[in-house]
């Protein structure tokens, strides 16, 4: 078990779920990726993906005893992100731990945002019913999580300070980027590295000019590259209603990162709901004749970051 480290798709759509014949093969549902790193889970983003994943662990939990804990990582607070959370059934099972973070906002806390975010009646649950949450903490662009052997509870460091004792052997490490090219208050960008192996999580970003240089540096070799590609080209520059500006990507400005970064693997995410699986899997094969480790992300997506 120790030495696993898997990326698995639970939830690959952006904006609002879609279910539904035209979607069965590449999901409806809107995002979570789970990373498996060593013993420890990280959730990233709590869209209607987590659903299922959270009965996944909840399964793993009865059938294998394996602890019932999970980090979540919160790209920003737009629906599309959190609102599988009410339904993310470890969240209720008091003897279960979850550590919940995201970007530091211009104006408040993680915890404020997610609090204003979930709120009764236009929200079923408020935080405070998520009984197993024990910690709900903003991250500042110049900290890094650490998930040590043998210990469940993430340990947050400043970068430039020592990391904590233990973890030169087997530490999972979180980086954070944040991204500005997202409307209201931009996107957090995690960085996971285990084992020598690193995976970039990029959602709701909108590409510039030559890719993101900033974002380029903090993929640069990275096993996998999960990127924002919401909309087609032809979308995105529609002379009557261009995508210009809405915060998201289209499959060749992430094309444009994951070469420039010199990543092994690349995985279009944050589909437009519009968009139906014939026209996803065209998308894929166009890209995989320029860059044959590009993919679609798809529920149910696995990769093993070890091979
Ligand atoms: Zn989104
Ligand atoms: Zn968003």
């Amino acid at each position: 078990m120790g030495e696993r480290f898997v990326v698995r798709f639970w939830g690959v759509r952006g904006s609002y779920p879609v279910p539904g014949p035209a979607t069965v093969r590449v999901g409806g549902n809107t995002p979570c990726v789970e990373v498996e790193a060593g013993e420890h889970i990280i959730l990233l983003d709590g869209g209607t993906g987590i659903i299922p994943a959270g009965q996944a662990l909840l399964r793993r939990h009865r059938d294998q005893g394996r602890p019932l804990s999970a980090v979540i990582l919160l790209s920003h607070t737009h629906h599309d992100h959190i609102q599988g959370m009410p339904y993310f059934a470890p969240a209720y099972v008091p003897t279960a731990t979850l550590y919940v973070f995201g970007p530091r906002a211009v104006r408040e806390q993680i915890s404020e945002t997610l609090r204003r975010a979930m709120v009764p009646p236009n929200f079923p649950i408020s935080v405070e019913d998520l009984r197993a949450v024990r910690v709900v903490r903003a991250l500042a662009e110049t900290e890094a999580i650490w998930l040590l052997p043998g210990r469940q509870e993430p340990q947050v460091r400043n970068v430039f300070r020592d990391p904590p004792a233990g973890s030169e052997d087997g530490a999972v490490r979180v980086d954070v980027l944040k991204s500005y090219a997202h409307p209201q208050e931009g996107v957090y960008f995690y960085r996971i590295a285990y084992r020598g192996r690193a995976v970039v999580y990029a959602t709701d970003t909108e590409g510039y000019q030559g890719g993101d240089r900033r974002l380029i540096h903090f993929a640069r070799g990275a096993d996998l590259l999960i990127h924002d590609a919401q909309y087609t080209a032809e979308e995105y520059l529609d002379p009557v209603a261009s995508k210009q500006g809405w915060g998201h990507s289209t499959p060749e400005m992430a094309l444009e990162v994951a070469q420039a970064a010199g990543v092994r693997r690349l995985a279009f995410f944050h589909h437009d709901p519009a968009h139906d699986d014939a026209l996803l899997l065209d998308i894929e094969a166009q890209a995989q004749a320029k860059f044959p480790g590009a993919v679609v992300a798809r529920e149910g997506l696995e990769f093993d970051l070890f091979t």
